[in-house]
């Protein structure tokens, strides 16, 4: 069946997010990022660091605070756009229909509390149910038992301290899926873990996807873990998505110059021996490079590509690539 016939859950129609310094200079982060997420897929984003990928997430969040602004666009979510609705009707959809989890999960746990309250927090806020607190235990232990962690109850009288990392990245987890989202945002989940248990923790957001049916958003830098978990890729340069399809085609068939060097420079994809870094570093959201964003580091850059912004464009059905090259390949050539 084609994407276009499931339910559309998520989509991000030219967001502009912008950052002002104290000297008013504009940080374009998110400059015109166009995405659709359908009901049941796993959507992963790739992007360099200062790409703008977190910044994604707070803005579909409408976290973005000041300095920064999100200048135009909008996200709808079932259809509603969440930048222009109250606050009040946003809060009930946060945390409750849309759900995250970040990087860094020791860090976000109020240390002064429980495992029995900060997994509870999100339900607890939404709820109509007056819970006693011997039913809140019962249900967090039931949560905790469903991210495997050992003894369940024993860890919801634990604090944060208590936890090593991959135990707190599980009680976030369990807490993110305790009101039974319709959207999980992954940010980086597995950042700052060891190999052994950001692996652990990969699996358990493949069965909490497959166990809750949710439609995920899954933030990384890698492109093995997002081609491991994502039904679709996008990726995101300099505020700008350069590439956009099915799993399998952004792995075996990328079309984009930058899409092509990151197989080349990831160690755990890169062809034996044939390792090689994308030359330069990604530009400043400062003074962003005129024309194509990647042009400053193109192997295949031609004077158009310095002067005028390709767009994203069908490449070929369901895949979407923003380049001048590619645009010109004809339609018999196509793969
Ligand atoms: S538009 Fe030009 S500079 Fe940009 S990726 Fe394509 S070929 Fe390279």
């Amino acid at each position: 069946m084609s994407s276009e016939k499931k339910e559309l859950i998520l989509e991000v129609k030219d967001l502009h997010t912008y950052f002002y310094d104290k000297d008013d200079i504009i940080w374009k982060i998110l400059d015109g990022v166009n995405l659709k997420i359908f009901k049941g897929e796993t959507l992963g984003i790739l992007g360099p660091s200062g790409s703008g990928k977190s910044v994604l997430t707070r803005s579909i969040l409408r976290l973005v605070k000041f300095p920064g602004k999100i200048e135009k666009g909008q996200v709808l979510f079932k259809g509603k756009d969440l930048l222009t609705i109250d606050e009040e009707i946003f809060n009930k959809i946060r945390g409750k229909e849309i759900s995250l989890v970040l990087q860094n999960a020791p860090s976000s746990i109020d240390p002064t509390r429980d495992m029995t309250f900060a997994t509870s927090q999100p339900y607890r806020e939404h709820s109509d149910e007056e819970l006693v607190r011997s039913e809140i235990k019962l249900l967090v232990v039931s949560q905790l038992g469903k991210v495997a962690l050992p003894e369940p109850t024993k860890t919801s009288d634990k604090y944060a301290h208590e936890l090593s990392g991959g135990e707190s990245q599980r009680v976030k987890i369990a807490s993110a899926v305790i009101n039974n989202p319709t959207l999980l945002i992954a940010d980086e989940p597995v950042a700052n873990l060891d190999a052994t248990i950001a692996r652990q923790i990969l699996n358990l957001l493949q069965e909490m996807k497959e166990k809750f049916k949710l439609t995920m958003i899954l933030i990384a830098h890698n492109l093995g873990i997002l081609a491991e978990l994502s039904d679709k890729i996008a990726i995101l340069y300099a505020g700008k998505i350069l590439e956009y399809s099915d799993v399998d085609t952004i792995f075996y068939h990328p079309k984009h110059p930058f899409t092509q060097g990151l197989f080349y420079a990831t160690p755990s994809i890169a062809p034996r021996g044939r390792l090689k870094p994308i030359p330069g570093k990604e530009p400043d959201p400062r003074s962003l490079p005129t024309g194509c964003r990647f042009h400053p580091r193109c192997e295949y850059a031609i004077e158009k590509c310095k002067s005028e912004l390709p767009e994203l464009e069908e490449y070929k059905e369901g895949h979407f690539v923003a380049c001048w090259r590619v645009k010109e390949i004809p339609a018999y050539e196509k793969e």
